[in-house]
């Protein structure tokens, strides 16, 4: 069986659950708390994990009465201990705390830590066949084909909370494999859809900051402003449904009301929508394989009145082109993609590179890895994570000459 299940299972009923939150101070976080707290009694809160903002994961802690709480950041421990005080809440501090959050015994998980430091948390919760709510699109990205290999391997179920995903998974059960022709997954095509690409190039972090219809963490705003995001979820989708580049495509869709369709040999086409709200994926995620009541606004198509579509333009926007070499490419290259984009938009906000910039570093690092003949098959975690962490040098390396060249 596929770890991403396509059927659901009629015979389950509403049950109490265990769950852990791996990143329950961020925005996906913070949706998925608000989705537990609807429904205190059904839920037991197992571990919580942060990176550095123990305020916030001690109060969440004490709230949801969890089991074991952790922060990435070591040096926050005795924060951490003394803000639990009077609690019998377990804690720990580190990159090892953080995967033992994720090995403790939940029966669903949700892995939303942001970046590549969210893999091996994930893993310890796939590994012991947990059910895996995966708004870690990273995960997939940089550890690929293993990751799902992996999932299959333990029994474990893989859920898509990316909502482009999740609309894909929704409308998969409509059909079976061998009769799909083509997923597409949507775009709102972020702040800068209508600009000029001189524009574009010289854009400031406030700019790239206002996402016209998603309110989300800070590295993903950025990379819905220069579609790396949508580069990042095709790769994502290729990997989760075992899809080819050619199977996936990208449709700009301003409203963000559609989020997925699949299209099948007879030309029918499944999509699901919804208001931009990421509580629906992740209440689906929470439910599955029932469905349980969501608190995002009900959809009001006669409000909205319009739904339009636009091809993506891989000029403008050449991060998205970007993911489709990488996808083609393949033995790791997806994992420098990311990587190399992590370091860019760090350097970004850190006002050191333009805007226009950030797909540049990202392209030089992919043409100097593969000139290197650094490109072999992952075969482990710590082969992504090796790779992860000499494309980041790389990309620092070429970070100079790519912020002194003019576009
Ligand atoms: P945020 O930046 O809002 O939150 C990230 C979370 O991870 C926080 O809890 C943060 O802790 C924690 N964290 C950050 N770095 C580390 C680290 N090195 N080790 C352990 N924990 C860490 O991100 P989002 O919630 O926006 O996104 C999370 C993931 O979900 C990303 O992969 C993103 O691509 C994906 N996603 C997000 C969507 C959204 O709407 N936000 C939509 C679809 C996917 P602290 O708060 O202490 O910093
Ligand atoms: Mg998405």
């Amino acid at each position: 069986m596929s770890a991403v299940p396509l059927r659901n299972n009629p015979a389950s009923a509403l049950r109490k659950r265990t769950v852990s939150v791996l990143g329950a101070t961020g925005s996906i976080g913070d949706s998925t708390m608000d989705l537990l707290r609807a429904d205190r009694d059904r839920y037991e809160v197992e571990a919580l994990t942060g990176n550095n903002n123990v305020e916030g994961l001690a109060k969440l802690a004490r709230e949801f009465d969890a089991k074991f709480v952790a922060v990435a950041d070591p040096a926050r421990l005795s924060e951490l201990r003394e803000a639990l005080a009077g609690t019998a809440i377990e804690s720990g501090a580190g990159e090892s705390a953080i995967i033992e959050a994720g090995a403790r015994p939940a029966d669903w998980v949700m892995a939303a830590v942001s970046g590549a430091a969210g893999l091996k948390p994930a893993l310890a919760a796939v590994d012991r066949g947990a059910t895996v709510a995966l708004a870690n699109k990273e995960c997939l990205v940089c550890a690929g084909d293993f990751f799902m290999d992996r999932a299959t391997a333990a029994g474990a179920c893989i859920l898509p909370a990316d909502s482009e995903h999740n609309a894909l998974f929704q409308a998969l059960s409509s059909g079976n494999r061998d009769e799909l022709t083509r997923v597409i997954i949507t775009a709102s095509g972020g702040p800068f859809r209508t600009w000029a690409a001189a524009d574009i190039e010289q854009a400031t972090l406030a700019q790239a900051l206002k996402h016209p219809n998603w309110s989300m963490g800070q590295k993903i705003t950025i990379d819905s402003a220069s579609m790396m995001n949508k580069g990042l979820e095709v790769i994502e989708a290729s990997y989760l449904f075992a899809l080819e580049p050619d199977e996936i495509d990208v449709l700009v869709h301003p409203q963000s009301i559609i989020h997925g369709m699949v299209e099948f040999s007879d030309r029918s086409v499944v999509a699901q929508l919804g208001a931009p709200d990421m509580r629906t994926p992740i209440a689906h995620c929470l439910g599955w394989p029932d469905r349980i009541a969501g608190p995002a606004a009900k959809l009001d198509l006669v409000k909205i009145g319009q739904l339009t579509f636009e091809a993506p333009d891989f000029e403008r926007f050449p991060g998205l082109r970007l993911a489709y070499d990488a996808l083609r490419t393949g033995d790791g290259a997806t994992t420098v993609y990311n990587a190399a984009n992590e370091v860019a938009v760090a350097a970004f906000v850190a006002q050191s590179i333009r805007f226009g910039a950030i797909a540049r570093l990202v392209e030089a690092t992919m043409n100097a890895w593969v000139r290197g003949g650094n490109l072999a098959p992952l075969t482990s975690a710590d082969d992504a994570i090796a790779v992860d962490h000499n494309a980041r040098n790389m990309a620092r390396s070429l970070l100079p000459e790519i912020a002194a060249k003019a576009s």
